[in-house]
């Protein structure tokens, strides 16, 4: 399990989550070659601790648990991981 960032991230990319996220598992960071081509962040689902930190510091709240993602953004939740399916 794991939590899951939705469509109010889009164009948004404010990075407080990446800030504290304690295992850096939110990607792309700003110094990597890919954040100037997403539309918003990913959360890597297998190192996803579930702490919460980041769904409570998002201006936009686009950050929910797995099992709490509200119905319209639930396809987000396979979104984050095939980011990270390469
Ligand atoms: S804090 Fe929220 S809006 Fe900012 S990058 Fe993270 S998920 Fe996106
Ligand atoms: S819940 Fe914790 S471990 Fe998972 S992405 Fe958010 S800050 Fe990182």
């Amino acid at each position: 399990m794991a939590y899951v960032i939705t469509e109010p991230c889009k164009g948004t990319k404010s990075t407080e989550c990446v800030n504290v996220c304690p295992v850096n598992c939110i990607h792309p960071t700003p110094d990597e070659p890919d954040f100037e081509n997403v539309e918003m962040l990913y959360i890597n689902p297998d190192e996803c601790i579930e702490c919460g930190a980041c769904a409570s510091v998002c201006p936009v709240n686009a950050i929910f648990h797995e099992n709490d993602v509200p119905e319209q953004w639930k396809n987000y939740i396979e979104i984050n991981a095939q980011y990270y399916q390469g």
